[in-house]
């Protein structure tokens, strides 16, 4: 009978008739999937919600203030 590792647990766990292959359970292959939803979501936020016009703007600002 061929065995797979769990890559979340790590426990060996038979590779046939095992619907969560290759996590031993569910619950590692939830846990699994979570951690990786979780790492996509902590990637740290670009400063992408600012426009050109905007970034422009506090440029000319802050050159402005400066000068003064
Ligand atoms: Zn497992």
């Amino acid at each position: 009978m061929p065995l797979v590792k769990c890559p979340r647990c790590g426990e060996r766990t038979e590779y046939r008739g095992n619907e969560h292959r290759p996590f031993c359970s569910e619950r590692c292959k939830l846990l699994d999937f979570g951690a990786w939803a979780d790492g996509e979501y902590s990637l740290p936020a670009e400063p992408s919600s600012l426009s050109e016009e905007d970034i422009e703007a506090v440029e000319r600002a802050r050159l402005h203030r400066s000068a003064n």
